[in-house]
């Protein structure tokens, strides 16, 4: 993004050239890391019910042997329709200023409303009672500690949880005066050794977002359904 401009909020979105993903999950792994997901045991593995804020789904077309496997990574879509929001009976997940739907973990209730309403697949269900020495973040080198602190506020058993797009990176990068987009950049972006993922404002015509749109063909998950998703695929 050239600037924050002054009298408007930014719509912060992500664009993902399917062109350049080669599906090595390191977005999850960064994930995980930066957001202290909690890991699921082997059990929980093989039957899916690890946690994860952003995966890579793999899509299969056509039968043998013409089959073509797409390999899609899934962030929150952080729609600007949110049926998730819709549905919460806690207001505990709100679609703030600048678009990010965020969740508020001390108001959570754990009904599972939002999981059911999300279209994508965004969200989980925190089934883990974690010590706060088993998060990951105490190993970050200092100056990925952006928070300074606990980075994350602590979840504990029975809450949901989902991707945030790292908005305590971009609230604390916009504090420092740094441009959101290139100087910061959520875990899952910067982390990506292909560069298939870009973040930054969606209303700034002069944003790389932006100007990858305008230059590509690209598509949102599930458009039928008007969520309005701030996530976009670049066609191959
Ligand atoms: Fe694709 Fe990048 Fe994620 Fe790897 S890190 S799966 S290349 S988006
Ligand atoms: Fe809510 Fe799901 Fe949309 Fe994310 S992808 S904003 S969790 S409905
Ligand atoms: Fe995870 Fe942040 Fe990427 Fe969302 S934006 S998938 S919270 S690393």
């Amino acid at each position: 993004m050239s600037e924050l401009q002054e009298n408007k909020m930014p719509r912060w979105g992500m664009v993902i050239d399917l062109d350049k993903c080669v599906g090595c999950q390191a977005c999850s792994t960064a994930c995980k890391a930066e957001n202290n997901v909690p890991h699921g045991s082997p059990d929980e593995q093989r039957s899916r019910r690890d946690i994860f804020w952003n995966k890579v789904i793999a899509v299969t077309n056509g039968k043998y042997p013409k089959v073509n496997t797409e390999l899609i990574p899934m962030p929150c879509m952080h729609c600007d329709h949110a049926p998730c929001v819709t549905v919460c009976p806690a207001k505990a997940t709100y679609r703030r200023e600048d678009g990010i739907i965020v969740q508020d973990f001390r108001r959570c209730l754990g009904c599972k409303y939002c999981i059911v309403a999300c279209p994508y697949g965004a969200r989980s269900f925190n089934s883990k009672e974690q010590e706060e020495k088993e998060y990951h973040r105490h190993d970050l080198p200092p100056d990925r500690n952006v928070w300074g602190q606990w980075p994350f506020p602590t979840r504990t058993h029975g809450v949901v949880e989902k991707c945030t797009f790292c908005f305590h990176r971009i609230d604390q990068g916009i504090k420092e005066g740094k441009k959101i987009g290139t100087e910061v950049v959520p875990a899952c972006v910067e982390d990506c050794p292909t560069e298939a993922r870009k973040f930054g404002d969606l209303d700034d015509t002069g944003s790389e977002v932006s100007r990858l749109l305008a230059s590509r063909g690209w598509i949102r998950l599930r458009e039928e359904l008007d969520t309005k998703c701030k996530v976009y695929y670049l066609l191959k």
